[in-house]
């Protein structure tokens, strides 16, 4: 056992999963346990303390699957549906640890909850409830004595949040890396990085593109995350990786180091 905190990756699809529903492509069929992705999250664990990025609609699986028995708080990177769907599954933990549970998120996507979790800011009893902190790019959450810095990542025209801590930055639903992102990114050794397909689209990198930002980054290693099963099945995708790159795959654990 280690005291080193670590980031635990939960989820490496993209919004609709892997295996897509009804869908009989070679990926989707596949026996291979790395090719059943739920959706894009990360646990990081620091001591006693869980703290969640993202809770998409996978979110109860994944907690049950990593044994979370108690949370510290959520990032929410940024409002779709893929990253915020289960949102309501923090209810047990509100409940056992008597708290509201904190939410980081910025001022858009805070309002967005507002609306669409409407009930959980009501007086109705068995409610979720959220302590929703509003935070900007650059700021640092305080995570048990660790910095978790939140960086700009541009997903399309979407400004939304990445994060680094230590020596490993998390980088989901990117299109765009904006110059001070790539500065704060400066020593890091790891890079969890969204890579869609082989196209990419107007709001995700494509395979080549996010290799060119493992690459900028000057990241050691990188590791791809929010596959689409177009990308095509892990053993495949490992295949055709530089070495210093790994498909990532659900479960996967990493160390985090001091930067
Ligand atoms: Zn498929
Ligand atoms: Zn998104
Ligand atoms: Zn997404």
């Amino acid at each position: 056992m280690t005291s080193e905190p670590t980031l635990t990756i939960v989820g490496t699809a993209t919004s609709q999963g892997v295996p897509v529903l009804g869908c009989d492509c070679p990926v989707c069929t596949s026996g291979d346990p790395r090719d059943q992705r739920l959706r894009a999250s990360v646990l990081l664990r620091n001591g006693t303390e869980t703290l969640a990025v993202d809770a998409g609609p996978d979110f109860r699986t994944q907690l049950l699957r990593e044994r979370v028995h108690s949370l510290a708080g959520l990032i929410l990177t940024h409002e779709h549906n893929d990253h915020t769907a289960g949102l309501d599954d923090v209810r047990p933990y509100c409940f056992r640890q008597k708290i509201d549970m904190p939410v980081y998120c910025l001022p858009r996507v805070a309002e967005e909850l507002r609306s669409r979790f409407a009930y959980a800011f009501s007086d109705y009893p068995g409610v979720p409830r959220l302590d929703i902190r509003e935070v900007g790019f650059g700021e640092e959450i305080n995570f048990n004595g660790r910095a978790v810095t939140l960086l700009e990542v541009l997903h399309g025209k979407l400004p939304i949040l990445g994060l680094r801590i230590g020596d490993l930055a998390y980088l989901t639903d990117a299109k765009t890396l904006p110059e001070r992102t790539l500065r704060q990114l400066r020593g890091v050794k790891t890079v969890i990085i969204s890579a869609l397909h082989h196209q990419g689209t107007h709001s995700h990198l494509s395979l080549e593109e996010a290799l060119e930002y493992v690459e900028r980054i000057g990241a050691e290693r990188g590791v791809i995350t929010h596959l689409s099963h177009r990308m095509g099945t892990a053993a495949a995708v490992e295949a055709m990786l530089p070495d210093k790159v790994r498909c990532g795959f659900d479960g996967m654990r990493i160390i985090i180091g001091r930067s």
